[in-house]
């Protein structure tokens, strides 16, 4: 359980990524509000990105089947990303280097990270220069990394 001044990972609004924060405030046993480590700003404690408003007049429908499409196939991946990092941890070549997770460094597809919450990580996908896609042992998550402070 994260207590507050530790470090936790959070969407932050002014970044717009999943980013390092630490834990101010917390509400019973949940987190409530933490401060970004890159940017400074304090605020209500988001795991993942939210998702965008609902515009009623202007999607057609094709656009949204499509995302509950993609919103379907997502929920399918994070179950089965328990038994994917089984497999991968099982298989996983002893000598490759384990990096240690930073949002200041670059990873590369197929990376093998260290996260200091998550644990043992493979880097799935580069999803941009900032942001990459990682299986963790509980389920695929979108993490931040080439930032500079
Ligand atoms: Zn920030």
């Amino acid at each position: 359980m994260s207590a507050i001044g530790e470090n936790i990972d959070a969407y932050c609004l002014k970044c717009k990524l999943v980013l390092a924060h630490v834990i101010m405030f917390k509400a019973g046993s949940a987190v409530s509000k933490v401060k970004c480590n890159t940017c400074g700003a304090e605020h209500k404690y988001r795991p993942e990105k939210p998702a965008t408003k609902k515009t009623a007049v202007s999607r057609p429908p094709t656009l949204k089947e499509s995302i509950a499409k993609r919103a379907a196939a997502a929920r399918v991946e994070a179950n089965n990303a328990p038994m994917q990092w089984d497999l991968r941890n099982r298989s996983m070549d002893r000598a490759s280097a384990v990096k240690d997770y930073s949002i200041h460094s670059q990873y590369r597809a197929k990376d093998v990270v260290n996260h200091h919450v998550f644990g043992l990580g493979f880097v799935e996908r580069i999803v941009s220069d900032k942001s990459m896609d990682v299986l963790f042992s509980d389920s695929v998550k979108l993490m931040a990394m080439n930032i500079s402070s």
